[in-house]
């Protein structure tokens, strides 16, 4: 073994370097938090071969006294914190004092800085890991720093650096978190000599949108939430945004973006029920908090943070994601919010009407299965819509059009090859897919059924036996509770037999036979000692799919008109239960594009 000795300062450097300067963009990212940091509301970012050759960052902050220009560059020198409480409410994006000595131990680094009250600016240099004197310079106030030939004495490091456009792509990722960080802020890019971004200050919703593109904001909820001392605002994707992949993932804590597992876990979950599961949920997040609550010193480039209580923020990022999403009728455009207020349950207009269906004068399962659990019964039904005023498709429409309110999904105007509700809204055409709708609206009501304990269960008449493998039978003997939670009635007739004798209400016209044998599968499966939600959303699930509308089942306009207002009242009713769009929209103004009228 050779003699212990201490390492010489420049390669104590290069060494921190290795953790906090993994390539241009990590060189970069410290850059422009420095110049955050220093209160400057408009930066410049100018590169030259993907940051590799040139990184330069001109910022209008605070700049910095000529006396204090050396220790900048020092090591372990900063202006951000004193004390160890300083450290535990970590107000500034930097603090650890270490990231321009790592920078400048691997490339050759200048930086020029003038604070407003200085008259004229003086610029640093580091040579060898040599600070030199401050020489005169000039810039207006604020601080240039300039990165050349990063990695140019490491050439171990230098191999792994990738191809420019790679490394390009990788300091615009971090321009655009910067970006979105601060929509106060103007940014601009530069890349070999070509602007390739230029964002003036802007609000939140705007800076999303110039950064992500209009897709993002139109296909996006608002989320507000407020609870003691921790607020997060932001956008959500709808899930038809939804990616392959994580690249529209934007979280930031006081500020700062992070990658955090608990966080992630959090989304995911409130995604769950409306996300295919291969499909990746978008956001930009905001989450402000007391400093203290969260310690940012856990890993070098502060990407991964520690919370002190995670338990009660995972709660708080799970509700607020959930109920941003859940907002009914979202999507297409929601961001610019609509005047007209969806009915209160169970307009009353719905019940005016009636459902001649094939002359027939009762209406139609699709009317029962809707209303039923906030209607009168079927008989009653029959009752309050005699045959004779039946004849009301249009008179569905005055009622409404007298109270002056187009509603969110519009009215009905016909079905497309069986499939499809077509339906006119204030700004154009809606096109519903009335099997994932009505999938949904299903779910939702055997969901909030199932919390309120409260499933509207009907008897059969007859009740239906069948026959049933000794599984089946033994998944019936142990789940009686669960199941008749879910609402059903099933006992064992006999050890190969099983009688039904009542279901949820809301899923009687399905076939019995095929409903009762998934749902025992889906039991038998998780077993009904461990009914966590997520599983027993998929048994719900399930059920929904046997009773949603098939496709070509020939629905009249006021079938169409009740399915598009108990749409408007349901919870996530933008997506079916496996994360499609139930619906989209195509403006007037889209469709003038289309024809090229008024060109
Ligand atoms: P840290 O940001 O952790 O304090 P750095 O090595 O990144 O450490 O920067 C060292 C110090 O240099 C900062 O604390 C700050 O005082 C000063 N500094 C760096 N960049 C700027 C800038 N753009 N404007 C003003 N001051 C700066
Ligand atoms: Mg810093």
């Amino acid at each position: 073994m050779a003699e212990i000795k201490p390492l010489p300062e420049l390669l104590i450097n290069q060494i921190a370097a290795g953790e906090v300067v993994e390539r241009p963009a990590s060189a970069l990212k410290e850059v422009l938090e420095n110049s955050i940091d220093a209160g400057a509301n408009n930066i410049k970012v100018q590169l030259v071969q993907g940051g590799s050759k040139l990184i330069r960052v001109t910022d209008n902050g605070a700049g910095i006294a000529s006396d204090d220009l050396p220790l900048a560059l020092a090591r372990h020198t900063t202006s951000k914190i004193n004390t160890l409480e300083d450290l535990q409410k970590i107000a500034s994006l930097g603090f650890r004092g270490e990231a321009l000595a790592s920078i400048a131990s691997v490339s050759r680094l200048s930086m020029a800085s003038r604070k407003a009250t200085e008259k004229h600016a003086w610029q640093v240099r580091v040579e060898d890991g040599h600070i030199l004197p401050p020489e005169p310079a000039a810039l207006t106030a604020g601080t240039a720093v300039e990165v050349h030939d990063l990695y140019f004495n490491v050439p171990a490091r230098r191999k792994f650096l990738k191809t420019e456009a790679t490394e390009f792509g990788h300091c615009e990722e971090v321009f655009k978190r910067i970006a979105l960080s601060r929509s106060d802020i103007e940014f601009s890019l530069q890349h070999n000599a070509k602007v390739r971004s230029h964002l003036r200050a802007a609000d939140m919703t705007q800076r999303i949108s110039s950064v992500l593109g209009d897709e993002f904001s139109q296909a996006a909820a608002f989320v507000d939430e407020q609870a003691a001392d921790i607020r997060l605002h932001g956008l959500v994707a709808l899930p038809a945004y939804s990616r392959s992949t994580r690249d529209a993932q934007y979280f930031f804590i006081n500020g700062r973006f992070v990658r955090d597992k608990l966080i992630t876990h959090a989304l995911r979950e409130a995604y769950r029920d409306v996300l295919h599961h291969e499909r990746y949920p978008a956001f930009v997040l905001f989450l402000e908090m007391n400093p203290e609550g969260v310690d940012v010193n856990v890993h070098p480039t502060k990407i991964e943070v520690r919370f002190r209580d995670s338990r009660a923020l995972h709660q708080f990022i799970f509700h607020a994601i959930s109920k941003g999403l859940a907002a009914p009728c979202q999507g297409s455009g929601e961001i610019e919010k609509r005047k007209v207020a969806p009915p209160s349950a169970a307009p009353s207009y719905l019940h005016q009407q009636s459902i001649p269906f094939g002359g027939v004068a009762q209406p139609s399962t699709l009317y029962q299965t809707l209303f039923e659990t906030h209607t009168a019964p079927q008989e009653n039904l029959t009752k309050e819509f005699p045959a004779d005023s039946l004849d009301n498709s249009a008179s569905a429409l005055e009622t409404v059009e007298d109270e002056k309110e187009i509603p969110p999904l519009g009215f009905a105007l016909g079905q497309l090859h069986g499939i499809y509700i077509l339906a006119q809204n204030e700004k154009g055409l809606v096109i519903v897919d009335m099997h994932a709708a009505h999938e949904r609206i299903v779910y939702e009501k055997l969901k909030s059924g199932l919390e309120n304990q409260a499933v509207s269960t009907q008897q059969l008449l007859i009740p239906i036996t069948f026959q049933a493998d000794s599984l089946e039978v033994v998944t019936v003997e142990e789940n009686c509770g669960t199941l008749y939670n879910f609402g059903f009635d099933i006992a064992v007739l006999s050890p190969t037999a099983l009688i039904v004798r009542a279901v949820p209400a809301i899923l009687q016209h399905s076939d019995m036979v095929k409903l009762v044998r998934d749902v025992l599968r889906e039991i038998r499966e998780f077993g009904a000692s461990q009914i966590l939600t997520e599983r027993r959303n998929e048994v719900l699930s399930t059920m929904a799919c046997h009773s949603a509308l098939r496709a070509s089942h020939l629905l009249t306009i006021p079938e169409m008109n009740a399915l598009l207002r108990e749409m408007e009242l349901t919870e996530r009713s933008g997506h079916c239960n496996h994360g499609r769009p139930t619906w989209f929209e195509i403006s007037v103004a889209d469709l003038d594009k289309k024809f090229m009228r008024g060109k």
